[in-house]
């Protein structure tokens, strides 16, 4: 089953992380890492996020590596190339995690 996650339900309304069970924050610090590489690398059609499944939670044992791509402007598409996990993360964009801001043009 795909998790879809909003980052604002992780952060407040000044941009930083709010407190957080043990639980989401294990979720949040995956979800975050996947930002920064995504973001860092937004022209890569697929980005290998350096990353293991198992960060999500403590009871996982996949060691299988992350992949995330863009889907849609806004729309993160990550899964595990081992298991089945996948999932989508929205509303990162201007977030301090979303990297694609220091890149100057
Ligand atoms: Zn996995």
């Amino acid at each position: 089953m795909a998790l879809a996650t909003d980052l604002r339900h992780f952060i407040d309304e000044a941009g930083n992380v709010l407190e957080l069970t043990d639980q989401a924050k294990m979720v949040f610090v995956f979800l975050s890492e996947i930002v920064l590489a995504l973001s860092e690398n937004i022209e890569q059609p697929l980005v290998n996020v350096n990353l293991k499944c198992n960060t999500r939670a403590k009871q996982l044992s996949c060691i299988g590596e992350i992949k995330a791509k863009s889907i849609t402007l806004g729309l993160i598409e990550w899964h595990c190339d081992t298991c089945q996990a996948c999932g989508t993360i929205t509303h990162w964009q201007g977030t301090r995690w979303d990297k694609q801001q220091r890149v100057l043009h």
